[in-house]
């Protein structure tokens, strides 16, 4: 198992080699640093944990974290998509923190939301009682009390990718949707 420490200690490390600071609150660091760990213990890489990762490599590949979309939006918005790695002037409170946009394509979110090959028992019931019935794909969906974003995942984010509200502040609804 990945300690907690071992997580911090590899993400300081890498906002020290480019540059970058952790976001400066203990307790949403914490909860990020957490949500990493738990990602990593559950596919085997620590996949964002504000997103939805579809359990396979190949498809999560460029979300694991440090994602692809780290330093453009660094650069451009001062923070990461989770707020993880922010830049020096949000860091020291000169330049506020605020919700940015998405910069994952998504047609690459879209297959996140598939059933991954090999883990479908997870994610994918099929109707019992009739061999021509459709499969169904029992999906959760979370939507943010606090701002009201929604997104499909097993698992509500650790935070908000929107309103940065902690995962407490998240309230599910189950539905079925046709494969
Ligand atoms: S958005 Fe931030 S926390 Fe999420 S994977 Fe990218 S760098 Fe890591």
């Amino acid at each position: 198992m990945t300690s907690l420490d071992k997580v911090r200690q590899r993400a300081e490390n890498d906002a020290k080699t480019y540059g970058y600071y952790l976001n400066p609150d203990t307790e949403f660091l914490q909860n990020l640093l957490q949500g990493l760990r738990e990602n990593e213990e559950r596919y085997g890489y620590p996949s964002c944990p504000c997103r939805l990762a579809s359990g396979n490599l190949e498809v999560d590949r460029d979300i694991i974290c440090p994602c692809d979309y780290r330093d453009p939006d660094v650069i451009e918005y001062g923070t990461c998509y989770c707020a993880l790695y922010v830049r020096k002037d949000v860091f020291e409170g000169k330049t506020p923190l605020q919700a940015i946009p998405e910069r994952r394509p998504v047609a690459k979110q879209t297959r996140s939301y598939a059933p991954a090959s090999g883990t479908s028992e997870k994610k994918t019931e099929t109707a019992p009682t009739s061999t021509k019935e459709t499969p169904r794909i029992r999906k959760k969906l979370w939507y943010c009390k606090q701002c009201g974003y929604v997104v499909f995942r097993e698992d509500p984010p650790y935070i908000c990718p929107i309103c940065k509200a902690k995962r407490e502040m998240f309230a599910e609804m189950s539905i079925q949707v046709d494969d």
